[in-house]
């Protein structure tokens, strides 16, 4: 089977470093808020371009935290797209503020300007823009739209480290950046783990307690915070996957143009590509089809993995009732979420199993 990921496979030398920043960390003595948090915090800021890193306990809080430390919450509305994971609008919701939903562009599958136009209101606070699959487009017109209507931009990177944008990092165009080390994320741990980043020294401070449960100083909670702590086994295992990460993404462009030049099928479609090669780190590969479900189920007859991201959008899911979207409503969300089908792209593939995939999908 070729599988969504495989880190079994990975090298060695990783598996050894990372071994060893386990031990690094048992011969410390000290499992919360060390040494090892605090050099991870410094690495990733660095590679974002910003001056503070706030590590938390995974991408869920390092959203609703930098929500709570913007004083966004109970009757702030924040524009989001319904083309996201769960995490992203519960985060909003947790926050106890209104989530928002415009739609997406149909050839990228990212938020569009225009919904996003629609939805503004007197109570809108913050647009929380996703840099969906690990695409970054358009941040210029972002900042402009929030600049002229006096609202934050909040940067959901989860799915997008290392993604450039005219030479610069996501996480350092918003007032916020927020990362999930989940995983299967590019930049992934062995378990949970987060972080938000800022330029914005006051910011960080105040997330930086939110995280460990409001404490100002030693024994003084000066407001209700949450215990979301990046520990320091996962900050160690991250600063040696850090290494990796600059390889690892260019596997996953590799890849990509391996399936964008070799994958020929008058019934399935690519995403745009992207503006230059850096605003793309293919955290995911999507393609569209009509027969979707089709495809996925010849697929996995050929050995093949497949999984949609997402087959149900934010507004039709049960749990968040009906939150208030674009007037004009929300059809290229729902278009995409019927059509959408993520292949396999990781940095572990061979370059016969991205053959594989070709064949396969072109023999659909
Ligand atoms: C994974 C993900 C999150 C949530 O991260 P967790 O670490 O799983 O809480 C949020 N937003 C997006 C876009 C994601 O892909």
């Amino acid at each position: 089977m070729i599988c969504m990921n495989n880190f079994k496979a990975e090298p060695p030398q990783l598996r050894q470093a990372m071994l060893a920043a386990v031990g690094r960390v048992m011969d410390s003595g000290r499992y919360i808020l060390g040494q090892e948090l605090h050099r991870f915090e410094q690495l990733w800021a660095t590679r974002c371009a910003v001056p503070f890193g706030v590590g938390v306990g995974d991408g869920l809080h390092a959203i609703e935290i930098a929500l709570r430390a913007l004083d966004i919450g109970p009757g702030d509305e924040v524009i989001t797209t319904p083309m996201t994971a769960f995490a992203t609008v519960l985060a909003i919701l947790k926050a106890g503020a209104q989530p928002v939903l415009a739609d997406i562009e149909a050839d990228t599958a990212l938020l569009s300007l225009e919904s996003v136009r629609r939805c503004l209101s007197p109570r809108t606070r913050a647009v929380l823009l996703v840099h969906l699959y690990g695409q970054v487009n358009r941040m210029q017109a972002w900042l402009d739209l929030c600049k002229a209507h006096h609202i934050t931009l909040i940067e959901d990177c989860a799915q997008a480290h290392l993604a450039h944008w005219q030479g610069r990092p996501v996480g350092s165009f918003g007032r916020v950046g927020a990362f999930s080390f989940y995983p299967t994320k590019n930049l992934g741990a062995i378990g949970d783990a987060g972080m938000l980043v800022t330029t914005d020294a006051s910011l960080a401070n105040r997330a930086s307690q939110l995280r460990n449960y409001g404490q100002e100083e030693t024994g003084h909670f000066t407001e209700l915070g949450t215990n979301s702590r990046l520990d320091e086994m996962q900050a160690a295992i991250l600063s040696e996957r850090l290494h990796w990460l600059p390889a690892f993404t260019e596997a996953r462009r590799t890849i990509a143009q391996a399936y964008r030049a070799g994958i020929h099928h008058a019934a399935i479609q690519m995403l745009s590509e992207p503006a230059d090669p850096a605003s793309h780190v293919y955290h995911l590969f999507v393609v569209t089809c009509e027969n979707r479900g089709a495809l996925q189920a010849h697929l996995t007859r050929q050995g093949i993995q497949s999984i949609i991201h997402y087959p149900i959008p934010i507004h039709r899911q049960a749990s968040c009732g009906d939150l208030p979207r674009d007037p004009l409503g929300l059809s290229n969300s729902e278009r995409h979420a019927e059509r959408c089908l993520s292949l396999p792209c990781h940095p572990m593939m061979e370059p016969e199993e991205i053959d594989a995939v070709i064949k396969a999908v072109n023999s659909f």
